[in-house]
């Protein structure tokens, strides 16, 4: 029997005590929906496609960042990752890295009942669903298409395919959608998925942002309150270690929902995450202003050591936190479905 020897993993670190373990891949920066926290209505101008990565090369970065710098978990996203032709293919690659990291994938869920059973197969271990509204105009309003029925049937074929928990990712707009908070969890309750609030952020390529109307996660955990009786509990608090969302457990069940309070508490401090866009530009915070381009020594001859010494580098400077709160704060200029959210 013969054995292979891997390298030690040269850990991602930065200057500030963390050390990054989670990868971000934007599959696309294209999208079948346009919520309007996102996108506007008419869309973006998309990348073009020689410059989105192919497999091959995803492959071979993620597989960089897998043996030699310690990433542990690899989330693939967007645009609409479901877009990506040959998901399937990509994910089972993934899945045969020599060191092979938890693979997560982040859609809207259109088109996933077909797809949900392959994905699995394949070696996807984990979902998060985006999911606003159970309201089929609401979702229109919201999206400005008429897809719920799709995300509803995407979500039982993950339940199906076994790919539990599902997650379910929610994003609350005022005078839109933020009177769904009690619905939307007495359905989660009811159908078995984990429901995630999550505060709306200034990443909108339209820069429509606005923190006086941005709805709280304390005022999210209010609305809940109001009919579930809600607690912290101290073993969730102290697994949560880099997870975004605080959990709360809902009395007499054994349910819990999150609420990811990125503005206003923000978790920076706690990140261990890392971002790879669609064309190969590696970003060490979702707010960066700066990339790290690797999709030119990628495509220029550099070897797996030089992109490696390349990536740590980018790490290395990451900023203490998002500063949003900041006065000179500046959105990025990618917009969240061109970073991969
Ligand atoms: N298209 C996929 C989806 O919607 O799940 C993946 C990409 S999307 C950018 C990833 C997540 O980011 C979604 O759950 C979406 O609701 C969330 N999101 C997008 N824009 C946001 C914003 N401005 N603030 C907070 N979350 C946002
Ligand atoms: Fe598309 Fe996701 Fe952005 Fe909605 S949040 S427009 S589904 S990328």
């Amino acid at each position: 029997m013969s054995s292979v020897l891997l390298p030690t993993p040269r850990p991602l670190a930065d200057r500030h005590g963390r050390v990054a373990t989670d990868l971000r891949v934007s599959l696309t920066d294209r999208c079948n929906l346009r919520c309007t926290y996102c996108m506007p209505a008419e869309g973006l101008e998309w990348l073009p496609n020689d410059e989105v990565l192919t497999d091959r090369e995803f492959l071979r970065l993620i597989g960089i960042g897998t043996s030699l710098l310690g990433i542990r978990t690899v989330r693939l996203t967007g645009g609409e990752p479901l877009l990506r032709k040959g998901l399937e293919r990509l994910v089972a690659g993934i899945a045969a890295l020599p060191t092979r990291p938890r693979i997560a994938l982040t859609t809207n869920g259109i088109g996933l009942a077909r797809r949900a059973q392959a994905l699995a197969d394949a070696g996807l271990d984990r979902i998060n669903i985006s999911l606003d509204t159970l309201d089929p105009e609401t979702f229109h309003r919201l999206s400005r298409r008429r897809r719920l029925d799709d995300v509803l049937a995407g979500i039982a074929a993950a339940q199906q395919a076994g790919l539990q928990p599902v997650k379910i990712n929610t994003v609350l707009m005022r005078g839109i959608n933020d009177h769904e908070a009690l619905p939307l969890l007495r359905w989660a309750i009811d159908q078995g998925v984990q429901l995630r609030f999550i505060e709306q952020m200034p990443l909108d390529a339209q820069h429509g942002w606005n923190r006086q109307t941005m709805i709280t996660a304390g005022e999210i955990l209010e609305q809940l309150s109001a009919e579930f009786s809600l607690a912290e509990d101290p073993q969730d608090r102290a697994a949560r270690g880099s997870a975004p969302a605080e959990l709360f457990r809902i009395a007499g069940t054994d349910h819990r929902v999150g609420v990811i309070a990125a503005v206003s508490q923000p978790f920076c401090g706690a990140c261990d995450r890392v971002r790879l866009t669609s064309d190969g530009q590696l970003r060490n915070c979702l707010f960066a202003r700066t990339e790290q381009d690797l999709r030119t020594p990628l495509r220029s001859g550099a070897t797996d050591e030089q992109i490696a010494d390349q990536w740590v580098s980018a790490v290395a400077v990451k900023l203490p936190g998002h500063g949003i709160d900041d006065p000179s704060f500046l959105q990025p200029d990618r917009p969240m479905s061109a970073i991969g959210g």
